[in-house]
């Protein structure tokens, strides 16, 4: 058996998608379970819509991931010395021939006749090749056409193994024909499941979820990303679905590929997400949470890393990525809190509002280091003042936060501070109908 070559072969054209992701992910997959090589080729003949920046973006997210590649990154624009000895050999043979129109384009004169091939996915697919008209393979502007370049390429680069969208079946026929053209070995084909949105329809790059920035910027770890995605369209059978790299490689084969569309479903990212999570070491937590911190927060006037990383820690069990932290810890990062208005209502009012002053004046003589002291002090408060405890938290903690729920209104009261935990109490008292 040949060592397993297969490559992921993104064009620079716009945002990764996320269906070009899943695509690199399988492929990386594939080859990491065989001892084979994951390669990268950059598709960039389409020299108006191609753009360096784009080629950076997919890149450092593919490192982003961890799917590291093998060798050397082939560019296409690199290579058109090859493209040209391949054009040659098929205008020699007769099988291509120049545009009669007059342009410098060449076009590739289709056979007619049935081509099948066996999809490691689709089982066997045929092919009425007489319903296709010849195609471009050097576009007038010089460079080869899609096909042509890759099929070339696929050659050169001894791919054994062409993973990629079902929404390339149809150009699958039309390369196979180029192989059989330049007579090269063919390689095997999967074709994989389009991701769908939720209407059922193809998920564009620019829906919430489409590329794989919207994921990075909403501070999603990228163990949790991966995880979600090899559940896009695979399935180990089974109930089993925390998946770390290590694991998904040894469990990963494209016989337990779907056919079918899969559908995007983010609550299950966010689930899996979590998972991951709770995970990670405390360290690495702590770690990605200041690199999401590093990247994400613009105006760090308002957040301060040490500030955001203490809320981290309080925060770890109930977030499900970063930027929920950043929401959930507004009433932390931010001054001004804006409370939510039905529980204001209900829990401050003339028979709460004396007890809270009478607490908060407390409060002045406490420490604020330790959250046992906290809780004792409330319950000893509580009891002078004839109330029961929670008649004090329950109030305090909209107070504090704006909302009903938070973690242990202790924790908060010292991530706070004495000062600012003694100024929203007094808001509350103050403002009539706070
Ligand atoms: N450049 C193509 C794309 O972005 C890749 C096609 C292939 O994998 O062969 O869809």
């Amino acid at each position: 058996m040949p060592q397993i070559r297969v490559r992921f072969a993104p064009s620079p054209t716009g945002h990764l998608h996320i269906g070009g992701v899943r695509t690199a992910l399988f492929n990386y997959l594939y080859a990491k379970k065989q001892k084979g090589k994951f390669l990268i080729r950059i598709e960039d003949t389409d020299r108006e819509r191609s753009r360096e920046e784009y080629e950076e973006e997919i890149l450092s997210g593919l490192k982003w991931l961890g799917l590291n590649w093998d060798e050397r990154i082939l560019k296409q624009s690199h290579r058109m010395v090859m493209y040209e000895r391949s054009l040659g050999k098929l205008l020699s043979k007769g099988l291509a021939y120049q545009d009669p129109k007059g342009s410098p384009a060449i076009f590739f004169k289709v056979p007619k006749k049935t081509i099948k091939f066996f999809d490691l996915v689709h089982d066997p697919i045929t092919f009425d090749t007489s319903l296709f008209e010849d195609f471009v393979i050097k576009k007038s502007d010089g460079m080869p056409s899609f096909h042509f370049a890759c099929v070339v390429d696929d050659v050169r680069l001894k791919i054994t193994h062409v993973i990629r969208g079902n929404d390339h079946l149809t150009n699958t026929a039309r390369q196979l024909l180029l192989y059989e053209a330049l007579e090269a070995k063919i390689p095997k084909f999967a074709h994989l499941p389009l991701i769908l949105n939720e209407e059922g329809k193809p998920l564009s790059k620019r829906e919430g979820g489409g590329s794989l920035g919207f994921y990075i910027t909403k501070g999603f770890l990228p163990e949790g990303v991966l995880n979600y995605l090899a559940l896009l369209g695979w399935g180990p059978g089974g109930d089993e679905e925390f998946f770390t790299k290590e694991r998904l490689i040894k469990k990963f084969s494209l016989k337990r590929v779907n056919k079918a569309g899969t559908c995007l479903n983010l609550e299950k990212l966010k689930y899996i997400n979590g998972l991951h999570l709770k995970k990670i070491t405390h360290k690495e937590y702590l770690a990605q949470a200041k690199l999401y911190f590093l990247r994400e927060i613009e105006d760090e006037t308002k957040i301060r890393e040490k500030d955001f990383l203490k809320c981290a820690l309080l925060y770890r069990d109930r977030i499900k990525s970063f930027n929920e932290l950043q929401e959930m810890g507004k009433y932390f990062f931010e001054d001004f809190l804006e409370r939510d208005p039905e529980a204001s209502e209900k829990y401050f009012n003339d028979v709460t509002r004396p007890k809270l002053r009478e607490y908060a004046i407390s409060l002045e003589r406490i420490d604020f280091k330790s959250v046992a002291a906290l809780e004792t002090h409330l319950r000893e408060e509580a009891s002078r003042l004839g109330v029961k405890a929670g008649e004090l938290i329950h109030p305090l903690r909209v107070a504090l936060t704006g909302r009903t729920v938070s973690p242990g209104i202790f924790d908060v009261m010292k991530l706070l501070g004495k000062k600012r935990v003694i100024k929203r109490i007094k808001e509350v008292i103050e403002i009539k109908g706070a």
